[in-house]
């Protein structure tokens, strides 16, 4: 059957601006690194895009690596894009990145301007699209020098091949050193996507002011560490669940007794606020004005509806907070 999104899909979601930029993102996106490869059921896969943008999702994330095995994902999206989503592409946000191992030898890795617009151009191709609308330099490259990297961004944009630049894992120094070369070329820096939840909390020391002052939007990536921060683990580990997936990112070790407790606590407090933990993880985040957009992952579209759900209660009174800070100081 033809795909027609919900009609009603603006009216939930709330949309905030990136930065001093002139364009606003969902205040949820979703990411692609698990459950778009190919060891996943491509139905399923189309389950979750159709969910979220019928939800008001207008932004995926994606990267050249996503899959396994790498470019599946972008591969996979492009077929679903391609059947589904072609006539809503203007109303789509798609990004991809680069900077992780992609293929072999000296020039698929990091951040040259060799690898950077190769790989750029393999993503396109993989997509079937013509430009995305966000690129990133997906981690910082400490050999390279980090004007080349940039100048490889700035070109890409000026080609038409991406609407707006980003980077990702990049330290609070190197991100404004990054942001002020991309100033001097004329392509303003979009939006810095680092890893950010109540357990990663070190973008709070310098980054994400840095940011605001810069006028540079953020998108908090495993926004619930991972599936950490969610009601998933409390009972054990779920078979379908990432952590008994074999993943090197999430195992059964990370899941400690004391970090099962402060999970305990928090989900705890999430009820008393009559939500979710996952909800009130998300809402967390999302308290700052700093953060444009929580980057969540799913494997059912059950746990989208969970996130847009959050949107109904966003706010935390100055006790919550303290509680939180507690229970996670404890
Ligand atoms: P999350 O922290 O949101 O974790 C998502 C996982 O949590 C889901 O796959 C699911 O796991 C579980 N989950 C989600 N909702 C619920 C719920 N309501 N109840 C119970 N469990 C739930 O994010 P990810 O770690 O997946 O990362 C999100 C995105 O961030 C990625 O897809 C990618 O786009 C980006 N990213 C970027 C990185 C970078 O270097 N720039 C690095 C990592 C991620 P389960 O499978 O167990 O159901």
């Amino acid at each position: 059957m033809v795909y027609q999104p919900d009609e009603n899909r603006y009216q939930r979601m709330a949309f905030r601006r990136c930065g001093q930029s002139g364009l606003k993102l969902p205040a949820i996106s979703l990411g692609l690194w698990h459950n778009f490869g190919d060891t996943t059921l491509v139905e399923n896969s189309r389950a979750l895009l159709q969910r979220a943008f019928d939800l008001g999702i207008t932004h995926f994330d994606l990267a050249n690596n996503y899959g396994p095995p790498p470019g599946s994902a972008e591969c996979n999206f492009g077929r679903i894009l391609q059947e589904d989503f072609l006539p809503w592409r203007d109303e789509l946000i798609i990004s991809t990145k680069a900077g992780y191992t992609m293929w072999d030898g000296p020039y698929g890795d990091w951040g040259s301007r060799k690898y950077l617009i190769a790989s750029l151009d393999q993503s396109l191709k993989r997509m079937g699209l013509e430009y995305v609308d966000i690129f990133y330099h997906h981690r910082p490259d400490p050999e390279t020098p980090l004007r080349e990297t940039m100048q490889a961004l700035d070109h890409l944009v000026r080609q038409g091949k991406a609407l707006y630049v980003g980077i990702s894992n990049y330290p609070a120094d190197r991100a404004r050193e990054a942001i002020d070369i991309l100033n001097d070329l004329g392509t303003p820096c979009l939006i810095h996507q680092p890893k950010y939840s109540m357990f990663e909390r070190g973008v709070e020391e310098e980054l994400l002011t840095m940011l605001q002052e810069k006028g540079v939007g953020s998108i908090a990536f495993s926004p619930l560490a991972g599936g950490q921060l969610t009601d998933r683990y409390l009972n054990g580990i779920p078979a379908d669940s990432r952590a008994a997936s074999g993943s090197r990112f999430l195992n059964a070790d990370q899941l400690t007794a004391g970090k099962l407790e402060t999970v305990r606590q928090l989900n705890a407090l999430a009820e008393k606020r009559g939500q979710k933990l996952s909800q009130m993880a998300l809402a967390w985040v999302l308290r700052d004005d700093n953060i444009t957009s929580v980057l969540i992952g799913a494997s059912k579209t059950s746990q989208i509806e969970d996130a847009v759900g959050m949107l109904a209660n966003r706010h935390f009174t100055d006790q919550e907070c303290a509680d939180i800070d507690n229970i996670l100081n404890s």
